[in-house]
């Protein structure tokens, strides 16, 4: 896949606000927020889209969704409830092609979404 900003993210050469980070995973906050909380959970293997992912990342993907879960008790939205989002392709609104959780909270939500 072509290099998204999140690699240069990952490699610091620009900046982010980071929120967590270890050997598999980053994760900062989104930089057009659409929640008090908005945090992104980024896989350091750069995997474009979920449809790109196989049974090798089985345990990564196991892994964004506990990180999103600890963070969600980090920033105090766990009891209230949070929405996790993995936009996938066009019609999602996917922009960023490198495979990323959106972790939401902080306001009521609505059903559907958008
Ligand atoms: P997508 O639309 O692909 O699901 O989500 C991409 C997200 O990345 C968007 O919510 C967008 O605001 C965020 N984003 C895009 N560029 C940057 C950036 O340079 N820094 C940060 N922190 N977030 C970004």
């Amino acid at each position: 896949m072509s290099e998204s900003i999140f690699s240069k993210i990952i490699r610091r050469e620009i900046p982010a606000t980071i929120v967590y980070e270890d050997e598999r995973v980053i994760a900062f906050r989104d930089i057009a927020p659409q929640a008090p909380v908005h945090i992104l959970i980024v896989p350091k293997k750069p995997i474009a889209t979920l449809n790109d992912a196989t049974e090798e990342d089985r345990e990564l993907l196991g892994h964004i969704l506990l990180t999103a879960q600890r963070l969600a008790h980090q920033e105090n939205i766990a009891d209230r409830g949070y929405r996790l989002v993995i936009n996938t392709n066009s019609e999602a609104g996917q922009t960023v092609f490198h495979l990323h959780c959106h972790l939401l909270g902080g306001r009521p939500m609505s059903w559907p979404p958008g």
